[in-house]
């Protein structure tokens, strides 16, 4: 999808009012009725109207008819209860624009560039702020593909029954921001986090390659090395990548340093499944090496030493999952998206049972981005509570920490 910088200039008053509305109200409703939009924007009827024709003609909202969107609100003691046919939601161009609106009056974002990256779970753009630095914006696209496994569990949103792309997406985005934060605090190699905004992270470009591209290495071992020390230097912390791959760690053009990236699933080292993310960490890395250098070695690391260096009277540890808790994000909702995330893996591992996944390696690097593209209706959450439960047993332990 194109973001269009441009329009973010031109959008009135008026019409961010009405937009603002259409969100608030979708956190209740998957289709806000156009009366409730009325309400909360505060805005005469007929001017409301012309307004969402205005922002559904530039796809921030699309209107669906014949939706009957039911909703009840509170005038005075009574609860009146309203049954309409018409409604809107929000794009994803729309929650965009929201977004970037927000990072543009705080001066972090001013032009747009290009688009670097589709991912499953996210849009990658090259932004610059007002001095011209280039900075990279990525936007959350929880939901593009997978609120089917989701239905398999009914708790997931609690009331929330709607929006769950936005609020997920929203989630992903926080808890991003928020490690990348106090990795880059502490002197990890990662990028330097910039702003966040909803569903958006806004970071340091880095000139660099993913790892990925690396054809050839002169010394194997010592990248490995290096690789295996951040996995260690990581769990040191309290922390586990959780998708510690090719793809996620960039290498420098100009020094050849690995950058890691790509936080929304990273996990306690006291986490339930805490080893096995650990251990599938350190298995990437040991099957790219042995595919793509041929660099075999006996030496990894194991969870449980590192484990029990850190524990006993705790000395040797220091605990980032603890500072990340600490740091303002929200532990109850990061519980929503965790269970997610656990949910999002289980799938994968079914998918691609170990060592069968990539045996080729000349699949493109987001090839798969179209595999699920029949879910890829604009919102794919519609029954994300539906009936169909197959419940079919979670090997992943109900995530707790953090
Ligand atoms: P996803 O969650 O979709 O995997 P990533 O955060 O891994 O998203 O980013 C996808 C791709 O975008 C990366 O493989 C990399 O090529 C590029 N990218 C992401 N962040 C940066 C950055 N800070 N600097 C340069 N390139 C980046
Ligand atoms: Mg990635």
């Amino acid at each position: 999808m194109k973001l269009d910088a441009t329009d973010l200039r031109y959008v009135t008053s008026d019409e961010f009012r009405v937009l603002t509305a259409v969100e608030m109200g979708s956190k209740n409703h998957e289709i806000v009725p156009t009366v409730l939009i009325v309400r909360i924007s505060g805005l005469r009827n007929g001017g409301v109207n012309k307004i969402l024709g205005s922002l559904a003609k530039r796809s921030l909202v699309s209107r669906v008819q014949n939706a009957r969107c039911a909703y009840s609100f509170v005038a005075g003691d009574e609860s009146i209860d309203v049954v309409e046919d018409d409604g809107y939601r929000l794009t994803y161009g729309g929650y965009d624009y929201l977004a970037m609106r927000a990072m543009s009056k705080r001066d972090s974002v001013y032009s747009v560039g290009n688009q670097i990256g589709v991912g499953k779970e996210s849009d990658i753009y090259i932004v610059a702020d007002n001095q011209g630095q280039e900075l990279v914006l990525k936007l959350h696209r929880l939901g593009r593909i997978s609120f089917r496994a989701i239905k398999q569990k009914r708790d997931y949103m609690g009331k929330r029954k709607s929006a769950s792309w936005m609020y997920m997406s929203r989630l992903a985005a926080e808890k991003e921001y928020a490690f990348m934060k106090v990795l880059y605090e502490h002197q990890f190699p990662v990028p330097r986090p910039v702003d966040q905004a909803r569903h958006c992270i806004l970071m340091e470009f880095i000139d660099a390659y993913p790892l990925r591209q690396v054809s050839d290495l002169p010394s194997p071992g010592a990248l490995y090395s290096e690789l295996m020390d951040l996995i260690v230097r990581f769990a040191r912390a309290g922390l586990i990548h959780g998708d510690f791959n090719e793809f996620n760690i960039l290498i420098r053009r100009e020094t050849g340093e690995p950058i890691v990236i790509d936080f929304p699933q990273m996990v306690s080292t006291s986490h339930t499944n805490a080893e096995w993310y650990f251990n599938r960490d350190v298995e990437c890395i040991r099957r790219f090496f042995k595919r793509r250098f041929r660099y075999e070695s006996s030496i990894y690391p194991r969870f449980r030493s590192i484990k029990n260096e850190t524990s006993g009277d705790g000395s040797g540890a220091f605990h980032l999952d603890l500072v990340v808790a600490a740091s303002g994000y929200d532990k109850g909702e990061q519980k929503v998206l965790e269970e997610y995330m656990d949910t999002i893996q289980l799938e994968k591992s079914r998918k691609e049972p170990d060592g069968a996944d990539d045996d080729e390696e000349d699949t493109e690097d987001t090839s798969d981005a179209d595999e699920d593209a029949d879910e890829d209706e604009e919102f794919s959450e519609e029954d994300d509570v539906g009936e169909e439960d197959e419940n079919g047993g979670n090997e992943l332990a109900e995530a707790d920490d953090l």
